[in-house]
Parts: C-alpha cells; structure tokens; sequence
C-alpha cells in the first residue's frame, strides 16, 4: 500500500473518500480508476487561517495496477511525496488451551475502561476473568444516575462514578489520549471500540469521540464478547479486603448484597478509578505502597457553542458542515501554577457527577451529535502539597472538603454563579438574568461560588481568565457561567508499581486512572491491556 499525508480539502465536504481518490490521482497523475481501497489514515481540521479552513488528511491506497507502483514511488514529476505503507497491527497472543485451577482465574476489580480492556486481553487468553463491580450494570445504572439528576438522591454505590462502564460513561465520550498514534495498545483500543459498535471515524478522526449514546451501546456488546469468551461479571460486587500473606496475594473479601465473603486468588488487577477512596484507605492499610500525586481543581465554565465555533472557525462557518469547535487553553498564573482547561465539552451538558452523601463535584458530557448548543469545560489549577500539605492522603482530603463545601454552599444543589458576579465577587443572591442558559444534568442553583476556591486559587482562574478572553473573545463575558466544583480530574494517589507492573504485593497490579497511570477513557483502557499482557507474561 502507498501513503499521501497532508491532503488539504476545503469544506463542506460530501463524500470524502471519492473527492479523496480523485485528489490522489490528480496528485500522482494516475487515474481515478487506479486508485484503489483508499483508507482515511487521519483527518484534522486546519482553522490557523480561518475563516479560510481546509481539512488535512493522511491517506493509504493500493493500485488496481500494482505494476505501475514503482514509477510513483521514483518519479517526482508529481510532487507529492509518496510512501511505502504497512499498517501496524496488535497481535493478540492466545495460549494454547492449558486448563486453569479456579484460583489462577486472575479478578479485575472495576468495569470501567481499563477493567474491561484488561478482561478482555485476558478473556482473549482463555483465562476466563472475574469481573467485580460495586455498581450496578449499565442500564440500571442509567436508571440511578437519571434518578439522581431529576431527583438529587445519590446512590452512593451506582452513580456517575461507580457502575459498568465506569467513569467515563456519562461523558464526552472523547477518545484522544496522548498515547494514541504512539502505543499499539491506544491504537488497538480504538479499534475494539469499532468492533464493538463504534463509527469507524473514531480510527483517523484526530479528536475521536463517541458521545455518552454510543459509548453506552459499546459497553453492552464489549460485556457480551466478554461472557461469550468465558469472563464472568459480578456488579453490586465491592472489593473490601485482599488477602495477603508473606507479601504475596491469596485471595480477596468482597461485599455482595451486604453479606462479606471471600475467593481465593492468586492474580487480582485494581482498576478502581479516581473516586474509589475507601478503597484507597485500605488497600494502604494492608500495606500496598502508594504515594500522593498531583492533580487539578477548579470550577466548570458554560458559553454558547456558537460563540465557540466563531471564534475558533470565524465567520460563514455555519455553511461548512462542520462539527461543533472545541478549545484547549492553557496559562502560567504569576503564582507558577498552571492554569488550563479540561474535559472541554462541545454541544455537551454540565453534570453532577457526585458519588459521596454530602459532597458534590460536577464533569461534563455530551452525545454523539453534540448539539446540546452550549460548550463547556472545566478551568482548573493544578494543586499539590503546597496547597493541600503532606500526607498520602491529604490531596483525597483537600478534594473532599472542596466538594462538602461545594454541597454546602448549593444546599445539596450544583451550586452556580455568573461569571460577572464571580469576578465581582458580588453576592448577587441570584442567578442574574442572561439568555445564557444553564444546560445541566442535575439541580442546580444560584450561591456564591466566588466564596468556594481558596484566594490563590481564585485569583489564578481569574488572571488566566485575562489571557483566555484574548485567544477567544467574549469567554470572559459576564454572562458565562460558572458551576462547582471540579475536583475530580485525575487520582491524587498513585499506587507504586514495579517493572512487571506488579504492585509490591506479589500477584496484585494497579491499573489505569485510578492508579495513577491514566488520564482519559483510552488511556485507561490501554493500561489494562498492557497490564494484562505483563500478567500473561509473567504467569502464563
Ligand atoms: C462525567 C465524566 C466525563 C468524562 N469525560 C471523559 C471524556 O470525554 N474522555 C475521556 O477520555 N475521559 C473522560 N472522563 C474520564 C474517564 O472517564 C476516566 O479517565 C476513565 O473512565 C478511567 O478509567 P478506569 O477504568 O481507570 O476507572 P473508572 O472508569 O473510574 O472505573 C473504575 C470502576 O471501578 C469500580 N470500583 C471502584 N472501587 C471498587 C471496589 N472496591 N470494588 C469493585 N469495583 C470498584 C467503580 O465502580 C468503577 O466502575 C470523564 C469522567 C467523568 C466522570
């Protein structure tokens, strides 16, 4: 196969693939018909000149003539470069059929992405994984979180937090990791997320996302394959204890139905997420090595999405057919802390995404059409023991009390506040009247956020709010909106893991965000597969 890169297109754009193959062979001199199987290797939007924006594309493509090959790799009379290309793909390895003692079938605690990446590597090798989960499956777990958002009664055990799926199913669905395109296992998790459902955009798209609908529909055929290739779910099904003796791992105690009991195993994959404190607590208590790790904070921000699309793609963009703009903003406070946004949601919803009595903490989501017509992402500060101080556990105790008095100061609500209002820090005792609407997933109400975030804090968001209105005007508008808090970026734990990915308990691995070796849905599920391999590797 050949490879083009940097095929530029203007939009709106049609039928891709065509206009493709007919580019490539005005490109090369060949003709259309020569063009054969062309493949969209990657696309991205070029907006540095906007409103002049063209899409970029990196293409592959065989030749029905295979002869006339040669003489497009010598020839430079095209000038276009053109380039050998092989695509890379993962090998699975599958033991051969070696009969495992019950106790050698390894349990991956935690069905989120890494949970079940990991199961699936492992169910691939006929090792037939136990999958525990403290929530519920995914579609009583939709009932609960819906429940939660209209109602505000939290279960504190399956939320959207905890349950199939994990964090990261009532999200963005955004699948770009920084590991994407340079780990196979990225790459390969991507392409699991098209055999299970997904639309095969996800695989060249340099921002991949699938919305909270369709991340749902993957997760339901991933457990299908999962049981037919022998794995076992297990939800409401919360690990409480492992059991170690001389440093190595024996089996663990879980809690099903309130009743506490016991397996005996000699393989165990802690894929518990960031929010699993209690968890946490006392996996050190039994003496598992674990270190604090810095993490951000910070409150989400909501603008109209036309705002965004204007400023990222300038004017006439609405007749270009394309999709709804995202940013990414960063800026150094003169405090030396960094301030940047996170989990930027285009055309998503702000959510209450709490999973503790008396605390609250928001996220951001969206569906797969990201036509909800308001953007939002969270503007955080990144903290560590200079904000929180020493100990383990300080930075899970910083977030905490942020999100106690974030229950607080909304009465049990998300609480939010103009942006105006906010860098006023003027009490305005309500939501001041504005055509921007809130689009949020939960109760909400007006209080006064600007009261939430410690002063140094507070006054990073506001001197980067300066710098971010300059890149985007209108962001710093007085109308924007403000909800709190948002606490829960990544894990402010990590647990210490060897060169066999091993923790320092023989037979015990830490895995994917909560961890402390993952940020994001790719990146998570990519550690559980390199993490099962290491585990196949060593054991089997
Ligand atoms: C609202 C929201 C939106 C997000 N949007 C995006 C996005 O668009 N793109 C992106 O890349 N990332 C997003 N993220 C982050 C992403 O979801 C996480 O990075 C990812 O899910 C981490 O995967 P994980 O498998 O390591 O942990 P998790 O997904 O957190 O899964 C951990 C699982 O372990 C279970 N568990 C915990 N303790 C125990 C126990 N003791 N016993 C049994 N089970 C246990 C939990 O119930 C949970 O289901 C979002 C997160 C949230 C909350």
């Amino acid at each position: 196969m050949y490879r083009i890169d940097s095929i530029k297109l203007k939009p709106p754009i049609q039928d891709e693939k065509t206009l493709l193959a007919v580019t490539v062979a005005k490109l090369t001199g060949l003709g259309p018909a020569d063009v054969n199987n062309l493949t969209i290797l990657r696309r991205s939007i070029d907006a540095r000149r906007k409103p002049d924006i063209v899409l970029v594309y990196n293409v592959a493509f065989d030749l029905t003539k295979p002869e006339r090959g040669m003489k497009l790799l010598t020839s430079s009379k095209h000038g276009v470069e053109v380039k050998m290309y092989k695509p890379e793909e993962y090998q699975y390895r599958r033991l051969a059929g070696r009969m495992i003692e019950e106790d050698e079938r390894p349990v991956v605690v935690g069905a989120g992405p890494a949970g079940l990446f990991c199961a699936y590597i492992l169910a691939v090798n006929g090792l037939r994984p136990i999958i525990i989960e403290r929530g519920r499956s995914i579609d009583r777990r939709t009932a609960d979180v819906k429940k939660f958002w209209e109602s505000g009664k939290l279960d504190t055990e399956s939320n959207v937090q905890f349950g199939e799926g994990g964090a990261g199913t009532f999200s963005d669905g955004k699948l770009n990791s920084t590991v994407a395109g340079k780990s196979m296992f990225a790459n390969e998790v991507l392409k699991c997320f098209v055999r299970f459902g997904a639309d095969k955009s996800i695989l060249y798209s340099n921002k991949p996302h699938i919305g909270t609908d369709e991340l749902k529909r993957v997760i339901i055929n991933m457990h299908k394959e999962l049981e037919n290739l022998g794995a076992e779910f297990h939800f409401e099904c919360k690990l409480t204890r492992c059991i170690i003796r001389d440093g190595v791992l024996r089996g663990i105690r879980y809690k099903k139905n309130g009743e506490s009991r016991e397996r005996a195993c000699r393989y165990a994959i802690l894929c518990i997420g960031h929010s699993a404190r209690d968890t946490f607590y006392s996996l050190s208590m039994e003496g598992m090595l674990m270190e604090p790790k810095a993490f951000a904070v910070g409150l989400r921000v909501q603008h109209p999405q036309e705002l965004i699309n204007r400023d990222q793609y300038g004017a006439g963009y609405e007749r270009k057919n394309l999709p709804a703009a995202d940013y990414k903003l960063t800026y150094k406070a003169a405090s030396g802390r960094g301030v940047y946004s996170f989990c930027m949601c285009p055309g998503g919803y702000i959510v209450n995404a709490s999973s503790e009595e008396g605390h609250l903490a928001v996220n951001g989501m969206s569906y797969m059409k990201r036509d909800s017509g308001w953007a939002n992402s969270a503007i955080v500060v990144s903290v560590d023991k200079s904000i929180y101080g020493e100990g383990l556990f300080a930075g899970v105790s910083f977030q905490r009390e942020l999100e106690m008095n974030a229950y607080n100061l909304g009465q049990g609500s998300i609480p939010v506040e103009r942006v105006g209002d906010y860098f006023k820090c003027a009490d305005a005792g309500h939501l001041s009247k504005s055509a921007y609407t809130p689009m949020i997933k939960g109760k909400y109400r007006y209080a006064p956020l600007h009261e939430l975030l410690s002063k140094p804090l507070y006054n990073d968001i506001r001197e980067a709010f300066t710098d971010f209105d300059r890149k985007l005007p209108g962001f710093a508008n007085d109308e924007a909106l403000f909800a709190g808090v948002e606490s829960r970026t990544s894990s402010p734990i990590r647990m210490i893991r060897g060169e066999s990915l091993e923790s320092n308990i023989e037979g015990l691995y830490p895995c994917g965000e909560g961890a402390g070796y993952a940020g994001g849905i790719t990146s998570a599920a990519a550690d559980g597969m390199k993490v099962a391999e290491a585990l196949i590797t060593k054991y089997f």
